[in-house]
């Protein structure tokens, strides 16, 4: 068996879905949507969002992982602030860490994360090679719940400065959360997949989180036609 096959099978796709050699027509939008501005988190935030803004990468990891901004910082081991190539062209941004990731201090390392590298090595990415890997929230969520508005409002400046340091040359959004709080505004993913965004200049797509994807299983087969648009939509830029 390929090492493509093994992959696809491993998605729960082969032998339905093959990715081609060389692109189909790309059916990238000709416009993309431009997502508003980020808001501010509230009022007194405004003066720790300029300071994230201004920090290095060194500053902004212990930044995060000193953080006390929002209620998130009292049952998590450590925080997780991403991981990967600080120059990358990709950058995927989940929810949150699960117990896996707060115990290890980096995102995606449990099942959710093996499914994300086995979708990564389907269009030829691997982990930390051109790729950066990042949550919306930075501390876990207990009992995996989803972050609350407030959480991720508070975690925003963390993530914005990471996508303003990598300036990837795309983002994808793994599930509504990080949809959502990129986008600042409400997202169905059914709605979203297959469309393309603009994040101050960055194009975004986004694709269901690979803990939803292991939980409904035929949506993979969606999932892998997200993978597709996302290498036709870099094969452009
Ligand atoms: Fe700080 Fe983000 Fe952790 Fe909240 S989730 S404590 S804002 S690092």
């Amino acid at each position: 068996m390929s090492r493509r096959a093994g992959i696809l099978r491993e998605l729960g796709l082969g032998p339905l879905w093959r990715l081609r050699d060389r692109p189909a027509a790309a059916v990238v939008p000709e416009s993309a949507e431009v997502a508003p501005e980020p808001a501010s988190a509230g009022a007194g935030t405004d003066d720790r969002a300029a300071a994230i803004a201004r920090m290095d990468w060194s500053g902004l990891i212990d930044a995060v992982k000193q953080c006390s901004a929002c209620g998130l910082c009292r049952a998590r081991k450590q925080a997780v602030p991403g991981v990967g190539d600080p120059q990358a062209d990709w950058l995927f941004v989940g929810e949150g860490p699960g117990a896996e990731e707060d115990e290890r201090g980096e995102p995606f390392v449990g099942q959710a994360g093996k499914l994300l590298d086995a979708m990564l090595a389907a269009i030829d990415l691997r982990r930390g090679e051109k790729v950066y890997i990042a949550n919306a929230v930075k501390c876990r969520p207990p009992n995996n719940r989803t972050p609350e508005a407030g959480e991720t409002a508070a975690c925003w400046p963390f993530l914005a400065r990471q996508i303003g340091l990598i300036r990837p040359k795309l983002v994808v959004a793994l599930g509504r959360p990080a949809a959502q709080t990129l986008l600042q505004s409400e997202v169905k993913i059914s709605a979203a997949r297959g469309r393309l965004f603009d994040y101050q200049g960055i194009p975004l797509v986004v694709t269901y989180h690979p803990a939803y994807l292991l939980r409904n299983l035929p949506d993979k087969a969606k999932a892998w036609e997200d993978l597709c648009f996302m290498r036709r939509t870099m094969g452009k830029l």
